[in-house]
């Protein structure tokens, strides 16, 4: 049954996700209500209603879930039992399970391998003496809350691995074998209540200290390479009985095997250039599906770059950017931009088929650079 407008949407975390989701809710006639512990964050500034209390005030989300309709989030490091809590009350979308694999990197790795995905090989690292049996170079990473590099060490020595395994916390940790990607891209992936995924094109990201900074949609690569990560999606988006939005992270060998690296069941920034590029954004489409509305094809009416701004300096070049033609400009509505923080990004359009060479991206996407 799909929820009629004038429906409100309850959406834990209060950020940019939550922003963009919020807007798109807005265009289709529902009310948002924001679950956040900061007051007046981006997706509050846009909602209806908002709730601010800690993810484990379980008064405060019992009320929140008596307020809404739907519940879904735009944030990941929800505390599983805040999230059993709601499910009891409302429906949540993607599940708690869904959420539940995700936050973790080896329950995740796990779902992959067991549903035939391929991933980075990989072992668990529960105690110092695990690493003895990895291979290196290798990356260590945190199995929960990492994000952004954040929780990760690359090492090539065994010493080098004994003092990362000290430093990172928390702890199980997991190894991970060093793909040398020739590309580094993503696919949004949506599901209904009961119907068939449907998937964004396969876009390219480029990261800068860690942080996503430029995303080409569509990714250009083979196209049985793009066909191959869209299948991929489709076929996690099944294999979870997804209901909603999620983003698969993915590496790409110079041979062209496709290796996933992570899935976020949210709106995730790589799929930003959909708001402008495409008839239904992913923002909406997510809506659209915890809403259970109907899911239209997700096509691109162009091709786009979308360049994120992080930090102080990036969005310093605000004015420059609304002074350009041709760049939709995005601001989250964050008032303190400290170093590594996302603060808006903007988008540009080309004909499909039109994405520049490497010349053109970084002379004509990067203002002021
Ligand atoms: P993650 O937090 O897992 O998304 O990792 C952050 C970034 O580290 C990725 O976007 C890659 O650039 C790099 N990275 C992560 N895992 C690997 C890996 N196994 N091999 C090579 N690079 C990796």
């Amino acid at each position: 049954m799909s929820l009629p407008p004038g429906s409100v949407i309850g959406i834990i975390g209060g950020g940019q996700l939550g922003r963009m989701s919020a807007l798109a809710a807005a265009r289709l006639g529902y009310l948002v209500h924001i679950f956040s512990p900061e007051p007046g964050g981006p997706a509050s500034q846009v909602a209806a209603f908002s709730t601010v209390a800690a993810y484990d005030d379980e008064a405060a989300l019992a009320r929140f879930a008596a307020a809404v309709d739907v519940i879904t989030f735009e944030f990941e490091n929800i505390p599983e039992a805040s999230l059993a809590l709601l499910e009891r009350l409302r429906p949540v979308r993607p599940s708690a399970k869904i959420l539940g694999i995700s936050q973790d990197r080896l329950l995740e790795k796990r779902f992959l391998n067991n549903t035939g995905i391929a991933t980075a090989p990989w072992a668990p690292l529960h105690d110092a003496a695990d690493l003895a049996g990895i291979t290196l170079p290798a990356i260590l990473k945190t199995t929960r809350l990492g994000y952004d590099g954040k929780g990760q060490a690359l090492v090539r020595a065994q010493g080098e691995a004994a003092s990362a395994f000290v430093a990172l916390a928390p702890k199980p940790l997991v190894a991970e074998g060093l793909v040398d990607f020739a590309a580094e891209i993503s696919v949004m992936v949506a599901r209904g209540v009961d119907g068939a995924p449907v998937t964004y094109d396969a876009v390219e990201n480029r990261h800068k200290h860690h942080i996503l900074d430029l995303t080409l949609a569509p990714a250009p690569l083979p196209l049985d390479v793009l066909a191959q990560a869209g299948q991929i999606a489709r076929q996690i988006a099944e294999a979870l009985d997804l209901v909603g939005l999620l983003g698969v992270e993915m590496f790409v060998t110079a041979a062209g095997t496709v290796l996933v690296n992570e899935i976020a069941p949210r709106p995730h920034n790589s799929g930003h250039w959909t708001i402008d590029a495409c008839p239904v954004s992913q923002f909406e489409m997510h809506i659209r599906a915890i809403a259970g509305l109907p899911l239209p094809p997700a096509t691109r009416h162009s091709d786009a770059v979308m360049k994120n701004l992080v930090g102080p300096d990036d969005i310093a070049q605000w004015p420059a950017i609304l002074a350009t033609p041709g760049l939709s400009a995005h601001h989250y509505g964050k008032t303190e931009a400290r170093p590594g923080r996302k603060m808006g990004h903007y988008t540009k359009l080309f004909p499909k088929g039109g994405l520049p060479g490497e010349f053109g991206i970084a002379d004509g996407i990067r203002i002021g650079e």
